[in-house]
């Protein structure tokens, strides 16, 4: 569905205090520290011209303030001790206030990462409130279990699940407000205390939410924000007292963390990474025009910019020209343009990305362009901020781009004459977050949903979004686990207590 969205009475009216401000401070429990000396403000470059305001990096004392106060938070047990019920509750309303201001939110994102307005309403904001929603309803549904043993009679243990403690969220710019919900609904629902570091590039967006929660009732020492780009982010995993990391980004930057967080002591961590997803037309795949629809769509809808995009396109050999052809056709339903009017996709995050991955394409020869629609020949009419969508089919196999993540809208197409060799080619890849298989016979997608070494494998689909179901990569795509009631065991632990009768010592 097409639609005109107007966006100016959001602009001026709801967003004038956020982008007019000095700077963006962090958001501490002991606002003295946040107003601190600013040790340096880091500019902004913003596709839309309007001014976004500098953020500050946060400094090693700020650091330092918001790790202490969250400590005390959690010591003070003002969170933690409240009954599940009542933090229920407290999630609740603050889903209802994101949603309540998601036209804002959604404004806001855009104006910080480019995506379009329209992608922001109607799948990202939406979904990081169900996100919120479905982790709170749960949280009063989840008990401890006792284990009888009968080694002394009645004994048991009490098998009980506590908080860490102090929690580092760190998070990547893209889909800011779905990674945060990911972390920090089921961190806040086990009543840890939370410090949140965005992204640079998303950092207005996640301060705005971040005060909903606190209107929401949670208190602010068990939700605090730091500002900054990886340095504000390596020295808040440095800390000490900070139990747990659980990170979204690149693979080099969870590696950067995985060496710091350990230097003094050591600290839970999880690495939710990027990828290359694998895309296996089968031997007996049908509905080609389908496959292309679904490629396109979940490659190109976020200018390629989704860490589980079906990158990597692996087909029949004798299927290869039909299959390039109508993904040709069907990226052009996902062409770049004005971030705030297109009912489609937006821009990219930076000038730099898009430089980045141009100058990529720059060094391959016209051959391997697989489609006449491409970023080489056809560059988009905002070119400094977004690429065409690009289809690369016949680059020699140690070409580095098949184990790159590129994120951008880079697809690779790689005809295969025989399945299992396909399988093995994604499988040795450094990434294994997302792949699928795309065939009518249950034994096929079966077989070779069994083999491929991905943390997450759609049959005759892909980017399924449920809830109820884990997410989370293999390799270098990470080790964590979010979504489902699984998350609720990387943000807690278990103590054990032993109970004998009397008389059974
Ligand atoms: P990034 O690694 O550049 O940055 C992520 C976060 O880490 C930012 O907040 C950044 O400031 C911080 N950071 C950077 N260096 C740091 C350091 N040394 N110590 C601590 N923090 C540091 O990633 P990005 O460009 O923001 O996000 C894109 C990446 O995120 C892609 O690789 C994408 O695949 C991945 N991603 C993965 C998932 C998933 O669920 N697997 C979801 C979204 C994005």
């Amino acid at each position: 569905m097409t639609r005109t969205i107007n966006t100016d009475a959001v602009t001026e009216a709801s967003l004038g205090s956020v982008l007019s401000g000095g700077g963006c401070m962090p958001l501490l429990a002991d606002q003295a520290s946040a107003g601190l000396q600013v040790e340096a403000w880091l500019e902004r470059d913003a596709w839309s011209g309007q001014r976004l305001p500098p953020t500050c990096q946060s400094s090693d004392s700020q650091v330092d303030a918001a790790v202490a106060a969250a400590q005390r938070s959690f010591a003070d047990g003002a969170w933690r001790g409240q009954p599940k019920r009542l933090r229920r509750e407290v999630l609740l309303r603050w889903a209802s206030l994101i949603e309540a201001d998601a036209a804002r939110l959604a404004h806001l994102n855009c104006l910080e990462t480019g995506r379009s307005l329209s992608s922001l309403l109607q799948d990202s904001l939406p979904k990081s409130v169900q996100v919120l929603r479905w982790f709170a309803e749960l949280l009063d549904k989840l008990d401890d279990r006792a284990v009888h043993t009968g080694e002394f009679g009645a004994d048991f243990a009490l098998v009980r699940r506590e908080p860490i403690g102090v929690v580092a969220a760190i998070l990547p710019w893209n889909d800011p407000l779905v990674t945060l919900a990911w972390k920090v609904v089921p961190a806040l629902a086990m009543g840890n205390a939370v410090i949140v570091k965005p992204s640079e590039h998303a950092t207005l967006v996640v301060r705005e939410a971040l005060q909903l929660a606190h209107q929401a009732g949670v208190p602010i020492g068990c939700l605090q924000m730091l500002t900054g780009d990886g340095l504000a982010g390596s020295r808040l995993v440095q800390r000490r007292d900070v139990r747990k990391v659980a990170f979204t980004g690149s693979t080099r930057t969870a590696a950067a963390i995985g060496a710091a967080a350990h230097r003094d002591g050591l600290k839970r961590l999880s690495f939710e990474c990027g990828g290359k997803g694998a895309f296996i037309f089968g031997r007996h795949g049908r509905e080609p025009a389908e496959f292309a629809g679904v490629v396109a769509r979940n490659m190109f809808y976020n200018q390629g910019q989704i860490c589980s995009a079906p990158s990597v396109v692996h087909v029949p050999h004798e299927a290869a020209d039909e299959v390039a052809a109508l993904i040709g056709e069907a990226l052009k339903n996902f062409l770049p343009d004005h971030p705030l009017q297109t009912p489609g996709v937006g821009f990219m995050v930076s000038r730099e990305a898009v430089a980045k991955a141009r100058a990529g394409l720059h060094e391959l020869d016209d051959a391997v362009f697989a489609c006449a629609v491409n970023d080489r020949h056809a560059p988009p009419r905002f070119a400094d901020w977004s690429m065409t969508p690009t289809v690369l089919r016949g680059l020699p196999d140690s070409h580095p781009f098949w184990d790159t993540e590129l994120f951008a809208p880079i697809l690779l197409i790689r005809p295969y004459r025989d399945v299992a060799e396909a399988v093995d080619f994604a499988n040795a890849s450094k990434f294994g977050l997302a792949a699928g298989v795309w065939s009518q016979d249950i034994d096929e997608c079966n077989e070779l949903a069994s083999k491929l070494v991905f943390g997450n494998v759609h049959i005759n689909s892909w980017g399924d979004d449920p809830n109820q179901v884990p997410f989370g990569g293999v390799k270098d795509s990470g080790s964590g686990r979010e979504k489902a009631a699984d998350a609720f065991d990387d943000y807690s632990q278990t103590k054990s207590i032993f109970f004998r009768p009397r008389g059974a010592c």
